[in-house]
C-alpha cells in the first residue's frame, strides 16, 4: 500500500500558523469511509454493530461520528464510560470489557444499562455486591483458549501468556451461574491477536467462537444474542505492506456463520466487534516540525515531538512512515535517525531510515498514528500533549483538543507550597 498524506505542505503550513506543531491531525472523510464499508462488510448480519474501542482515540468528537454509523463503544475505565456518557451513548450501545475492575466502574456501567463483558468467574460474586443478585438481561464472558494462536502466515499471538479471560471450563460454569442471576441472552467475547494484517484473523476466531456458543447452548440450554470478535484487526504500517480486506473479512466470518450456527439454530446471533486500530489508524498523524540536525556518529533530525506524543515506536520498536512534505516525489537518499527531545535514547520516530534530505523547518507526516497514538501520551520530561485536529470533510479544522499547557502539567502540586508559584499566583 503506498503511503500517501492527506494534506499539501501548503495546507500543513496554514494550519501550522493557527496551532503550533507538533499536533494531531485526523482525516474525517477517511474516517467515515472506512467506517461506512465496516459497516457494508458486515451487513450481511442484521444485529452486526461495531463497539468502537474508545482507548484508541478517547476524544469525543471523534466518536461522535461513530455514533453516525449506528455504533456503540468498548469502554473499559471509568473515563471511556464517561466519554461514551457525554457522546449521548448508553444502553446496548455501551460494551463494557473491562479487566482488574475497580467496583465503582461496574456500577457506572451498570447504571448506563451497558453490556457488561465479565473477564474472570470471580467477578461474579464481585458483581453481585455492586448491584445485587438480579443481573441485567445480556451478559457476556471473554473467552481465554490459552497455548499460540497461529495462522497460516505463522505465529500471531500468545493467549497462554495473556492475562485476559476465562478458561473454557470457568467460562461454562460463569454462564451457568449468570443463568441463576437471571441472564437470559448471553454474549461470548474473544481478542487473540493484535494488528493482524491478514483476512484470515476474523474467521478463523469466529469459527472457534460459534463452535463454542453451539456447544453451551446444546450443554446448558442458555441462549446466545451475540458474538464479539473484539479488536485485532490490523493496519499495514509499512508502505508495501498488503491492507486487510473488511470485505473479505466480513464474507469469512459470514462463511463460518452459515456453517456453524445456521445448522444449529442459532442464525438470530448477532456479530459484534470492537474495533479501534482499524477504524482510526490510518486516519491520524502526527505532524510535527524539523528543529534540528546533528551529525555525529549517525546522522539525526531532531523534531519538536517526542515519545510523550507518540509512544509507539519507543515502547513496541513500531515503525511508523514519515513523509516531508513538499518533498513527497523527492529521492530517499539519505539515512536518518529522527528524533524527538526526551532524556531517554529510544526518543526515535525512525531509525536508519532512508527520506529525502530535511532542511530545518520541514514538516513531518508521521503516518497511521490515529490509534493507540495520542491516548498513550504521558509527561515524561514534563514534555506537554499536543493538540488533537480534525481536518474536516469540507475542507476546515476543527480544534478538538487543546494543547495541554504548563498551567494543566502543574495543576496537581500542593496548592499551598508549590502550585500556585509555577502557576505565578
Ligand atoms: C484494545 C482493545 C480493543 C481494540 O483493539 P484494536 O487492536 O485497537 O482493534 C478491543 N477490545 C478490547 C477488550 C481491547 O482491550
Amino acid at each position: 500500500m503506498e503511503k500517501r498524506p492527506y494534506v499539501t505542505r501548503e495546507q500543513a503550513e496554514e494550519i501550522a500558523k493557527q496551532y503550533p506543531t507538533p499536533f494531531y491531525l485526523y482525516d474525517e472523510a477517511g474516517i467515515r469511509r472506512n467506517a461506512q464499508a465496516v459497516k457494508d462488510a458486515f451487513s450481511w448480519n442484521k444485529g452486526f454493530r461495531e463497539y468502537f474501542a474508545v482507548k484508541a482515540t478517547p476524544n469525543p468528537s471523534i466518536m461522535k461520528i461513530m455514533l453516525d454509523y449506528d455504533f456503540g463503544f468498548d469502554c473499559s475505565s471509568m473515563s471511556e464510560l464517561l466519554l461514551a456518557e457525554a457522546v449521548g451513548a448508553k444502553g446496548e450501545y455501551i460494551m463494557f470489557s473491562s479487566n482488574e475492575t475497580p467496583a465503582e466502574e461496574y456500577a457506572k456501567a451498570a447504571e448506563l444499562g451497558g453490556i457488561i463483558n465479565l473477564d474472570d468467574i470471580t467477578h461474579i460474586p464481585f458483581l453481585e455486591e455492586i448491584i445485587g443478585p438480579a443481573f441485567p438481561k445480556t451478559m457476556s464472558c471473554r473467552f481465554n483458549p490459552g497455548g499460540v494462536f497461529t495462522m497460516s502466515n505463522g505465529i500471531m499471538d500468545n493467549p497462554g501468556d495473556s492475562k485476559y479471560g476465562m478458561t473454557k471450563e470457568q467460562l461454562f460454569d460463569a454462564y451457568a451461574q449468570l443463568k441463576d442471576h437471571g441472564v437470559e441472552n448471553f454474549g461470548l467475547h474473544a481478542f487473540l491477536a493484535s494488528n493482524t494484517v491478514s483476512n484470515e484473523y476474523y474467521p478463523i476466531l469466529a469459527a472457534q467462537l460459534f463452535e463454542l456458543a453451539k456447544e453451551a447452548h446444546e450443554k446448558l440450554g442458555i441462549h446466545f444474542s451475540f458474538i464479539n470478535l473484539s479488536g485485532g484487526v490490523g493496519v499495514p504500517y509499512r508502505p508495501g505492506e498488503e491492507a486487510n480486506d473488511i470485505f473479505a473479512i466480513g464474507k469469512g466470518v459470514q462463511e463460518q456463520y452459515e456453517k456453524i450456527l445456521v445448522p444449529a439454530g442459532m442464525g438470530d446471533l448477532a456479530i459484534y466487534c470492537e474495533m479501534g486500530r482499524y477504524m482510526l489508524a490510518p486516519y491520524g498523524a502526527l505532524i510535527t516540525r524539523a528543529i534540528h540536525e546533528k551529525h555525529i556518529y549517525k546522522e539525526y533530525i531532531g523534531v519538536d515531538a517526542c515519545a510523550a506524543n507518540l509512544m509507539r515506536p519507543a515502547m513496541y520498536g513500531a515503525y511508523h512512515h514519515i513523509t516531508v512534505l513538499g518533498k513527497e516525489d523527492a529521492p530517499c537518499d539519505q539515512v536518518y535517525d529522527v528524533v524527538g527531545s526526551l532524556c531517554e535514547n529510544n526518543d526515535k520516530f525512525a531509525i536508519d531510515r532512508k527520506l529525502p534530505k530535511i532542511d530545518k523547518g520541514d514538516l513531518l507526516f508521521i503516518h497511521d498514528a490515529g490509534a493507540h497514538g495520542f491516548a498513550m501520551g504521558y509527561n515524561y520530561n514534563g514534555r506537554l500533549w499536543s493538540a488533537e485536529l480534525l481536518l474536516c470533510e469540507d475542507g476546515s479544522v476543527k480544534e478538538i483538543r487543546r494543547a495541554q499547557t504548563l498551567q494543566d502539567y502543574f495543576a496537581t502540586f500542593d496548592r499551598t507550597e508549590y502550585a500556585d508559584k509555577l502557576l505565578g499566583k
